[in-house]
């Protein structure tokens, strides 16, 4: 298992209360839901692990969306969804398995991944191959460093907002721009009645940082 991120997946260990406490919400049929009945005698115990796994999993994003990079910063649970990449819901035995985790925006989640298992490379095998980069068609969140495949650039000031991604050559970038439809958060509203002549992007933003830090000295 390659982890290019940190802190590093290894740091995550689980208390010996808490893996109690994920063995019996196992066996019952609905694990992750702590609010169901049958995990009231361990709901306490979920409900703070999954808590730290949040934070764990923030901490290795950089509080961006593991499929997006949207910003998730200060957003709580309304915006940041704890993400299995490996549906739980079909593998039930990776429900908490800390490298099947991670933190995704609502719109990642709930709009495109839902219990997909299309980008999986086989199915059948994934219960013991789950922790290989190779075995996902997308950017994997855990054994892939995102940047390696696509850079993300954005900037925003006032009501001007400007967001591009850049693919590599690699079959993950385009995969992952397509599942995701990153396309259609793309945007560069910088071009449009700014009386600003630069094609580049890039440029407009050195010379307003050279002005911010003019009037900063
Ligand atoms: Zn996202």
């Amino acid at each position: 298992m390659s982890d290019p991120l940190q802190p590093p997946l290894t740091d995550f260990v689980f208390t010996a209360e808490e893996e109690e406490a994920v063995e019996f919400a196992l066996t019952t049929s609905k694990p992750w839901k702590h609010e169901h009945d049958d995990l009231k005698g361990v709901r306490a115990v979920l409900v703070a692990l999954k808590d730290r796994v949040r934070s764990f999993h923030l901490k290795r994003q950089s509080s961006k969306c593991c499929y997006c990079r949207m910003n998730l910063h200060g957003g709580g649970s309304f915006i940041v969804d704890r993400e299995h990449i490996v549906p739980k819901d079909k593998y039930r035995d990776l429900t908490y398995v800390i490298s099947n985790l991670s933190v995704a925006c609502k719109r990642c989640n709930m709009q495109f991944k839902k219990d997909d298992v299309g980008f999986l490379i086989s199915r059948d095998t994934i219960l013991t191959n789950h922790g290989s980069s190779d075995q996902y068609r997308f950017i994997h969140p855990n054994f892939d460093k995102y940047s390696q495949f696509i850079k993300k650039i954005s900037y925003e000031e006032d009501d001007q907002v400007y967001v591009k991604y850049t693919k590599s050559d690699h079959p993950k970038a385009e995969y992952t721009y397509s599942y995701f439809d990153l396309r259609a958060l793309e945007v560069n509203s910088f071009d449009q009645g700014q009386g600003i002549d630069t094609s580049s992007v890039t440029n407009l933003i050195r010379e307003r940082l050279d002005q911010l830090v003019s009037q900063l000295g």
